[in-house]
């Protein structure tokens, strides 16, 4: 098809990419499409009267917004408040990023500011310097990360299933949400099994509606909350009908009954509900931030969230981003960081959005890593998923920043899921839910995701989950139950969990049960980072793990291959070579390994094919064709080369064990040749045949068209070149002085 008029085809081809998917925008301040420091946000101020904040931000205390009252009664220190204040906002933000004022410093400080100052500060710093502020400040030393375990049709042994897959790769919190709010605890429940099958201590929540997420909470079917939502405009706070004491009093109802919570919230959620009051997005989080702090949650959910891509339309949206999760971390807070929504179609633009953070660390670099495929995503898809689980692992390895992954193959994993699927089933039948047959389990345990298992019938989970509210089922008849049906194992784990809310260790400020049930926290594990040589850095043992991935190869493995194919051509040495015995012949030199130690090329042909080939070609343009091995010389321009010098017509073809061959004329400098056949995986047998003829007709002295590789896109270095290493090294233990030998070529009947 023509390009249209005043349009070139680089632009039709444009317009098909997958990041002409995404829409953005200009910044319209006035709708709250602004990242950093809209004109209408506040100068930074405070007024301390009597030990009493009377102005925060330019507003006095007879015009306090909410939130405004809730932070001066609670979130901001009178103490240190005009200390805070008064600091230089470029100083302060060079105290962030250095590593001569201690963290504990900072958050001293960042106590007596208001959220327009805090705002300010990091809208100075680089994406650089948000990474290095965010190293030093995030809580915990060790990261983790977060995984979503759900599926579309809410299948509880699939969600147990998954949890156990989710657990194994290293994953400590699952959170799961349900399509329909009866399955909620159904869901939780089969997720609170499934966590606890490969090791114990994962903490699991369930997303749902603010009641039955606290009532499935002190049920103990869940073991940590997370979506309590706060939001940094009155108006959009009030259209929840909530306040930050409502929040706050939920806060404390969690914190009673030993159970780990945190806030949610991020820009964009204002600009969403129509509310932003044309204030900057990060203003406004700076808000609920302070409002997370002062509402005495341990950590808070930010980072986009919901509202990631409306961030993610504005310019500088992702650098805004990160300036919220550094944000959580100034305030002490346990900084669980966003990544749990797909921010873009184009893997490139979605990857570029996560890897700062990954190599800066967090206490959980995702608040929600989809464990499952994005269709089962009921969140909608995270940023990465399961198809994304081994890039993930291979970034991972790729810079030896702590992920928190591990890869594991099915066998790890396969018994793992069986033994979830099996626990769960037990249970639902003992406590007279739902029944599954052992066809359904073994579907189950196999399944990439739920299209992979029955489509079973949703009112059955939901009638499932309204039998659990009505009954008044707990963690406890869990345990009794797996108890019964000798998941003694799994009994007493499930049962640890609601044992540790009585000591609640798990409380104190960005905490994670280790695989051992230790508590690491900001008390037991504070983030010491201060520089080269500092804060955590991943042990030997755990770079190797790291290293681990499926698609690793040993030396070994990529030499296997060849031995099946020995022989498939015999070479013999019949003495030196003679030098130019006729003038109507090509001399095609071999490589030192080539028939001896190498006898699969990188395109799958066997070395005897493209040898047969090649002498075809020269044949069938009636010249004569000799064949000699060169010794002292891998590199194939020198090989070519020293050929040509013993051809009669100067004209010779160099080939590899490898494949890659060329055509090369003695009167040319070495690393010069007539034609160069350099992707050897794409060198065909009528490619190796052409190059024959060719090197014939340059030997009667025509100027034959060149050879041409198919065309392809296809990276090959990714592909070969640990193979290209392997069959080199080959090539290089074959190598030996002295002249080139005649080679008699024979086929084996
Ligand atoms: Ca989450």
């Amino acid at each position: 098809m023509e390009p249209a008029e005043g349009t070139s085809r680089r632009s039709a081809f444009y317009a098909t990419r997958t990041i002409s998917r995404d829409v953005v925008v200009p910044e319209y301040p006035e709708l709250g499409l602004i990242a950093f420091a809209s004109p209408n946000d506040p100068e930074p101020s405070i007024r301390v009267e009597n030990g009493r904040i009377v102005e925060i931000d330019g507003r006095t205390e007879a015009d306090f917004d909410l939130i405004d009252a809730f932070l001066a009664s609670h979130g901001i220190n009178p103490a240190v408040a005009e200390e805070a204040m008064a600091l230089d906002d470029l100083a302060f933000a060079r105290m962030l990023c250095g590593h001569d004022v201690p963290r504990t410093e900072i958050l001293r400080l960042v106590e007596g500011m208001t959220p327009a100052k805090v705002a300010r500060i990091l809208g100075l710093l680089s994406p650089l310097e948000l990474m290095q502020a965010m190293a030093k400040m995030r809580a915990r030393r060790t990261p983790s990360i977060q995984a979503h375990v759900t599926n579309r049709i809410d299948h509880p042994l699939l969600i147990a299933a998954d949890a156990a897959s989710a657990v194994a790769l290293g994953f400590r919190e699952l959170e799961t949400t349900v399509p329909v709010l009866r399955d909620a605890p159904l869901v939780a429940l089969a997720l609170l099994i499934g966590s606890q099958v490969p090791a114990p201590g994962a903490l699991t929540q369930c997303s749902v509606e603010e009641k039955t997420e606290l009532e499935l909470g002190l049920r103990g079917l869940t073991t940590y909350a997370e979506t309590v939502s706060v939001y940094g405009t009155e108006q959009v706070f009030l259209d929840g009908d909530d306040t930050p004491w409502s929040k706050a009093l939920l806060a404390s109802s969690y914190a009673s009954r030993g159970l780990k919570m945190r806030f949610t919230s991020g820009s964009g959620a204002e600009v969403l509900m129509g509310g932003a009051e044309g204030k900057s997005m990060l203003y406004l989080e700076a808000r609920c931030v302070a409002i997370t702090r002062a509402a005495g949650s341990q950590g808070t959910q930010n980072g986009g969230i919901d509202g990631i891509n409306v961030t993610g339309s504005v310019p500088n949206g992702m650098r805004e981003i990160l300036a919220e999760n550094v944000m959580a971390t100034l305030y002490g807070l346990e900084s669980c960081t966003g990544n749990d929504t797909q921010m873009s179609a184009s893997d490139i633009r979605r990857t570029a959005h996560t890897l700062p953070l990954l190599l800066a660390g967090s206490d959980f670099l995702f608040s929600g890593f989809g464990s499952i495929p994005s269709y089962d995503n009921t969140f909608g898809a995270s940023n990465f998923n399961a198809e994304d689980i081994d890039d993930y692992m291979m970034i991972q390895r790729d810079w030896g920043f702590e992920g928190v992954l591990r890869s594991q193959g099915d066998d790890t994993l396969l018994p793992l899921r069986r033994r979830a699927a099996e626990a769960c089933r037990a249970v639902l039948d003992e406590l007279d839910l739902m029944t599954f047959d052992d066809a359904e389990l073994e579907r189950v345990v196999t399944a990439h995701g739920s299209l992979d298992v029955s489509e079973h019938q949703t009112d059955e989970t939901a009638r499932a989950g309204d039998a659990i509210i009505e009954r008044e089922i707990t963690a406890v008849d869990v345990v009794r139950a797996l108890s019964i049906r000798g998941f003694e194992l799994e009994a007493e784990r499930v049962l640890e969990m609601t044992r540790q809310r009585l000591f609640g260790d798990h409380l104190q400020t960005s905490a994670i049960f280790a695989e051992d049930m230790s508590v690491l926290s900001a008390l037991t594990d504070p983030n010491d980072y201060a520089g080269p040589g500092t804060g955590y850095r991943p042990s030997s043992v755990r770079l190797d793990e790291m290293a681990r991935v499926r698609q690793e190869r040993s030396h070994v493995e990529l030499l296997a291959e060849q031995a099946p194919h020995a022989g498939c051509v015999v070479l013999t040495e019949r003495g030196p070579a003679a030098i130019r015995p006729r003038p109507d012949e090509v001399v095609i030199g071999i490589s030192p390994a080539f028939g001896v130690d190498v006898w699969l090329t990188l395109s799958g042909l066997t070395v005897g094919e493209a040898l047969r080939q090649i002498l075809a070609g020269i044949e069938e343009e009636g010249v004569h064709a000799r064949v000699v091995r060169v010794t002292h010389s891998l590199d194939l321009g020198m090989i070519g080369w020293t050929a040509a010098n013993l051809s009669g017509s100067g004209v010779a073809l160099g080939i590899q064990g490898k494949g890659t061959a060329l055509i090369h004329r003695a009167d040319l400098p070495t690393l010069a040749n007539l034609e160069l056949l350099s992707m050897a995986p794409l060198i065909d047998d009528s490619r190796y045949r052409l190059m024959g003829r060719n090197a014939a007709r340059h030997a009667r002295g025509e100027k034959p068209s060149p050879v041409l590789l198919p065309e392809s896109g296809e990276p090959m270095g990714p592909r070969y070149h640990a193979k290209v290493v392997a069959l080199i090294n080959r090539e290089s233990q074959c190598l030996r002085a002295g002249n080139p030998q005649e080679i008699e070529v024979t086929w084996p009947s």
